[in-house]
């Protein structure tokens, strides 16, 4: 697998150039996404060698860089750019003299939005494909599966032995999520989480367990509620740590559905949060919001009811494993809860902008004693849903 070694930008007097040295020659094509305005470039699956964090500082006509796994087969860049651009030139020069690597280079230069806006045509620019094949897979893509609608009655089977119980691990591959005062990124800190989680729950023989992802790749946010429905799940729990400007402030909270925010700072993590598939360089423009829901719907408002008996018990069992916020169970219109038949929560671990939260979260010891407190609420939920089958 082709390995990337470092990134650079830099500022010349009549454009702006990005450099990836990378270990091997590779194909890439590129593409434009508009508001806020975005180079993407898509590669074959590669390594990335580049810390959490670290990332490179920015120049010119670039403010934002973010990289990752897109898809299986599929490693991809972002770049945000402050102004609409066009690409001069784009070329990979083989290694020469010192440099032992190949370089992907791209030279940006300001446009304006209309030459923009006629660049995101398709084939605008077209992939640029080497002389060897090095094996680029097409294996069925997450966004690919996200084409299917997310409204179809779900598949439960008609006798389950087990209730099933699906984790999202917030973010992935490209889309980093919040950074924490280390450098470590919020995706790694769900995935973590939630593959501890998943471990306690299995251990108890009550649960089946399906996780989004189990690597370090990207899902689009309507994809995990689609897996959520797939899988016939009985509960949903995606797992996200938040940042604040007040570094002081720390605590978990937890979220369920409304199209009403409990408060101000609750509609602006939702909206941060919402705003993944634009990170990762999702064309959004042609999808609909097929997620839009009906709240009178009963069906709706007894999923609602169940997410929100079930946040409650989880804020107490949350407290007894460290600090949680004031009122910690809140309501905003987060998009990855909208599946209308499947209860659901979004737990916010944590801030990882707060020193004490972030040690936390990044102690395996510490994510144990979570795991522990969530898998206490899920069997008192469970606890309550037999009961009331039973009479
Ligand atoms: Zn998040």
């Amino acid at each position: 697998m082709p390995l990337v070694k470092s990134v650079r930008v830099g500022k010349h007097p009549d454009h702006t150039r990005f450099v990836m040295e990378i270990s091997d020659q590779v194909n890439f094509q590129i593409s434009m996404l508009a508001d806020p305005y975005r180079v993407v470039v898509d590669f074959p699956e590669m390594g990335w060698q580049l810390r959490d964090g670290a990332n490179p500082p920015m120049y010119g006509e670039l403010s934002g860089f973010r990289y990752g796994l897109f898809k299986t087969g599929t490693s991809r860049i972002v770049l945000d750019a402050k102004a609409p651009v066009k690409i001069k030139d784009t070329f990979m020069l083989p290694p020469r003299g010192h440099v032992k690597n190949w370089r992907f280079v791209m030279d940006l230069v300001k446009t304006d939005r209309s030459t923009f806006m006629a660049l995101m045509k398709p084939a605008a620019y077209p992939s640029q494909e080497v002389a060897q094949n090095n094996g680029s897979q097409t294996a069925t893509s997450p966004v690919q599966q996200a084409r299917v609608p997310a409204m179809l009655p779900p598949q439960k089977p008609e006798k389950k032995s087990k209730h099933v119980v699906v984790i999202d691990a917030g973010h992935g591959g490209v889309d980093p999520g919040a950074s924490g005062v280390s450098g470590i990124y919020e995706k790694h800190i769900t995935l973590a989480i939630a593959r501890q989680l998943a471990d306690v729950l299995k251990r108890t023989g009550r649960y089946k367990v399906v996780l989004t992802r189990d690597r370090d790749v990207f899902i689009p946010l309507r994809e995990r509620t689609a897996i959520a429905r797939r899988a016939g799940a009985d509960l949903f729990l995606s797992l996200h740590a938040d940042t604040f400007h007040d570094r002081s402030v720390r605590g978990a909270s937890v979220y369920t559905l409304s199209e009403r925010a409990s408060s101000k700072e609750a509609q602006a993590l939702a909206e941060r949060e919402n705003k993944a598939d634009l990170i990762a360089g999702v064309d959004l423009s042609s999808t609909t919001d097929d997620l839009s829901f009906i709240l009178l719907d009963m069906a709706q408002r007894d999923t609602k009811n169940q997410s929100s008996k079930f946040a409650e018990t989880l804020v107490k069992d949350l407290s007894g494993a460290g600090s949680v916020l004031h009122n910690p169970h809140r309501f905003a219109g987060f998009a990855v809860l909208k599946a209308p038949d499947v209860p659901a929560v979004l737990i916010e671990l944590g801030f990882l902008s707060n020193k004490r939260d972030e040690r936390s979260l990044r102690s395996k010891t510490h994510r144990a004693k979570i795991a522990e407190s969530i898998k206490t609420s899920i069997n008192r939920y469970f606890n309550r849903v037999e009961e009331a089958n039973r009479s």
